[in-house]
C-alpha cells in the first residue's frame, strides 16, 4: 500500500510539474529546484540532479533550517563544511542529496508570508539576465499587473556561482532591499542564470513566474524601438498602494506584500 504524502508535498510536487513542463521554456535536463516550508524547523528542497518535469515525491528531501542559516551566515566555510552540512542537515540519513542550492531556498523561506519557492532558469529570463544592459533594463517597471504580481522591484544579483556563494550574496541583498522598500521581495533575477519566485502558495510562485517571462519578452522587444519606458516613481506608488487591487490579489492567489 502506498503512503500519500502530506499536503505541503503534494503541493511541491504538482507545482513543480508545472513549473517543469516542456512547453513552458522555464527549465530543461536537471536545471531549477523548488522548496516548500514544512514546519519552524524543517523544508522540503528538491534533491540534486533531480528533473522538474515528472518529478515525484522521493525527489524531494527534507532538511533542517538551523544548520544551513547557520553556515550562509558563517564568515569562511570550506568545500568540505559546505558538503558535510548539506549532507547532515537532512532529517532522513540515508536519501537522496538535497540541491546545492538549498542555501538560497532556506533563507528565503524564512521570510514573512514565503512557503514556496520555484527557482527556474526561463529562455526568456536569461535572455534578459546573460544581457550588457539587465542591470539597467530591469532598473524599472513596465506594466501595472508587474507591479501588483511581482512586486515594487526584483532583487538583481550579479552573478554568483551556485551554492553558499549565492546564498551569502543574496543574504546581503535581501537587507539591503528590505531596507529600501519596507517589504519583502517577490521575486530575485539573478545574473547569467535565472529567475526566484517566493510565494505564500504554489499559484503565487507559478503567477511570479509567469509574469515575469512576459516582463522578459516585453523587455527584449522594447530594445527593438529604443528603449523601456518605464512607468514613474508616482505611477508605481499608487498602483502598488491601490485597495482596487485587493481582489484582484485575491484572485491571483497572491498574498499583499
Ligand atoms: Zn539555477
Amino acid at each position: 500500500m502506498s503512503i500519500r504524502p502530506p499536503t505541503a508535498l503534494r503541493q511541491l510536487v504538482d507545482m513543480s510539474r508545472r513549473l517543469g513542463a516542456p512547453e513552458n521554456d522555464y527549465v530543461i535536463l536537471g536545471g531549477g529546484n523548488t522548496s516548500a516550508q514544512i514546519d519552524e524547523q524543517t523544508f522540503w528542497v528538491k534533491a540534486s540532479g533531480a528533473a522538474l518535469a515528472g518529478i515525484g515525491s522521493e525527489d524531494f528531501v527534507q532538511v533542517r533550517s538551523a544548520p544551513i542559516l547557520e553556515l550562509v551566515e558563517a564568515e569562511e566555510v570550506s568545500d568540505e563544511l559546505v558538503k558535510r552540512t548539506l549532507t547532515e542537515s537532512c532529517v532522513q540519513a540515508d536519501g537522496p542529496r538535497p540541491s546545492v542550492e538549498t542555501f538560497f531556498h532556506a533563507l528565503l523561506l524564512r521570510l514573512d508570508g514565503v512557503s514556496f519557492i520555484g527557482h527556474t532558469h526561463p529562455t526568456a529570463v536569461n535572455a534578459v539576465t546573460c544581457s550588457q544592459r539587465a542591470e539597467e533594463a530591469l532598473s524599472g517597471r513596465l506594466l501595472p499587473e508587474e507591479i501588483v504580481v511581482c512586486g515594487l522591484a526584483p532583487i538583481w544579483v550579479p552573478f554568483a556561482e551556485s551554492g553558499i556563494a549565492l546564498a551569502r550574496r543574496l543574504r546581503q541583498l535581501l537587507a539591503d532591499y528590505v531596507d529600501r522598500y519596507r517589504r519583502r521581495p517577490r521575486c530575485v533575477w539573478i545574473q547569467n542564470h535565472g529567475l526566484i519566485a517566493l510565494g505564500g502558495s504554489p499559484q503565487e510562485v507559478e503567477s511570479i513566474t509567469v509574469m515575469s517571462v512576459q516582463v522578459a519578452r516585453i523587455l527584449v522587444g522594447t530594445y527593438a524601438l529604443g528603449g523601456p519606458h518605464f512607468l514613474t516613481d508616482k505611477q508605481i506608488e499608487r498602483i502598488a498602494t491601490c485597495p482596487d487591487e485587493a481582489p484582484r490579489l485575491d484572485q491571483l492567489g497572491l498574498t499583499p506584500p
